[in-house]
């Protein structure tokens, strides 16, 4: 990392604290303080809605436990797409065809403001790398044809087939047997892109704390108050957004979601070799549930992330298991050796579309975005500011997918393990019945 104190918290060993762009930690809050809008959480729905808020002219003050973009969102794939964790075919079975497409085009308008947001803050370290491609472990020309044409007619979404001949010239891998490519999705440095959004919402007047965790909330009377650890802050309205690291803090909203863990491994750098394995600089992922993503990055290092468990540790030998798991699909870089391995927690709900709204008025919660978080929690941070700022009910758009419980995290847990376990199982039939 390029800079941080001793006392201040670190972030999690990985590529991107390694290449993060220079930053300074910032204080921990010691006094009583005074704002419109206290926004707990420093991940990209918190910094995306005190973004949103301070561009409305809306005074706020932020507190994150650790540092901002510690959690999911300073450690994913990187990977920046349109839609949601639950699948566009459920979403459009839930809500119907007219809905569905306004909360997808909310996503699409999300991943159009990121770039947005890139540009016109000039953010330090985060080129933006186009292209986004999924691609299938077995053999079925159709399956991904249906796809294109679901998404195409019902979302307006375009994208291109590519049959397993083009897909081996620039995937060297038996694995896969064709690719469905979209051109609008992108990848970046998720760190650097975080700790843009905040220095940019500081720009805008925004006070972050880091160190600073919300340890008791009064949510009852019109004045909100959020005891931290060496302050306080009282506020009009309070936003909830601490991802899958809420633990016990508002139970209502720690029991809304589950804490899933999922990793994520970098090479060592292999330069032009790695052109034995990737020819293309997209984000590539497969099409099973809990199934493998990968891209490059830089000094041609692969990221390589997968696998999705309710065990919230991480397993001992995490570098060697991802390693085994890349070399699964591509043999030809056996003896490659891990750089980083790492892992982060998802906040799950079990319905897996974003958790949008009001609990009582003035406390917000903007959380539950799973594995696909990037584009959502910064459409979701927009929906609470504007909300906030100006009435805006487009959040209640999400008011089918509300507060369940999901069993709290044992019984929850347990459940979501034999769920993944099912899913892995009916993966592995469907490669292991495919013939070409
Ligand atoms: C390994 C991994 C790979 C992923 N890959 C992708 C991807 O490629 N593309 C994509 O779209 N999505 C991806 N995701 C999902 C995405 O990262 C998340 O959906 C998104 O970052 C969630 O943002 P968040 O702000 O809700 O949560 P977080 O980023 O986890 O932030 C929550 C923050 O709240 C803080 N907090 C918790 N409790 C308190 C408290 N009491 N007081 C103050 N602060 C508190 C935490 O310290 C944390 O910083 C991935 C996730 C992981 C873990």
């Amino acid at each position: 990392m390029s800079s941080s104190s001793s006392t201040a918290s670190r972030y999690v060993d990985s590529y991107y604290a390694r290449t993060v762009a220079a930053h300074s930690p910032r204080p921990a809050l010691t006094q009583s303080r005074e704002t419109e809008v206290c926004v707990v959480g420093g991940g990209l729905a918190g910094l995306s809605t005190a973004l949103g808020l301070a561009q409305r002219g809306v005074k706020v003050i932020l507190i994150e436990a650790r540092r901002v973009g510690w959690g999911a969102s300073g450690r994913n794939g990187g990977f920046v797409s349109a839609g949601f964790s639950l699948s566009s075919r459920q979403i459009v079975k839930d809500l119907g065809r007219q809905q569905a497409r306004e909360v997808y085009d909310l996503s699409r308008d999300a991943v159009g403001l990121i770039r947005d947001r890139i540009a016109a803050f000039d953010l330090p370290g985060v080129p933006v790398i186009d292209g986004r491609m999924k691609v299938l472990r077995y053999h079925d020309p159709e399956y991904l044809a249906r796809d294109r044409d679901f998404m195409s007619e019902v979302f307006g979404v375009e994208s291109e087939l590519w049959s397993r001949e083009r897909l081996r010239e620039v995937l060297l891998t038996e694995r896969y047997h064709h690719a469905l490519y979209n051109a609008s999705g992108f990848h970046f440095h998720p760190l650097n892109y975080a700790l843009g959004v905040a220095a940019a919402a500081e720009s805008r007047g925004v006070e972050i704390y880091e160190d600073t965790p919300a340890v008791w909330l009064d949510l009852e009377s019109p004045e909100k108050s959020v005891q931290t650890v060496s302050g306080s802050i009282r506020a009009k309205q309070v936003v909830i957004a601490c991802g899958g690291y809420i633990d016990g803090l508002q139970p209502a909203l720690a029991g809304a979601t589950l804490p899933v863990a999922t990793y994520v491994v970098t090479t060592e750098p292999l330069g032009e070799d790695i052109k034995r394995a990737i020819r293309v600089p997209y984000a590539i992922s497969d099409t099973r549930l809990a199934g493998n993503y990968f891209r490059t990055v830089s000094g041609g290092r692969i990221l390589w992330g997968g696998d999705i468990t309710a065990r919230t540790r991480a397993p001992r030998h995490l570098a060697k298991q991802m390693i085994a798991d890349l070399v699964s699909v591509f043999p030809q870089l056996t003896g490659v050796q891990a750089e980083d391995a790492w892992m982060g927690l998802m906040g799950y709900p079990v319905h897996k579309m974003p958790q949008l709204g009001q609990q009582a008025p003035g406390v917000w919660y903007c959380m539950g975005y799973g594995g696909h978080g990037m584009a959502a929690t910064t459409m979701g941070g927009e929906l609470i500011a504007s909300a906030i700022a100006e009435g805006d009910d487009r959040y209640r758009l999400f008011a089918r997918y509300g507060l369940q419980w999901t069993g709290g995290r044992i019984v929850g847990a347990i459940a979501a393990q034999a769920t993944y376990s099912y899913y892995q199982l009916l993966d592995r039939l469907q490669e292991s019945r495919s013939t070409a």
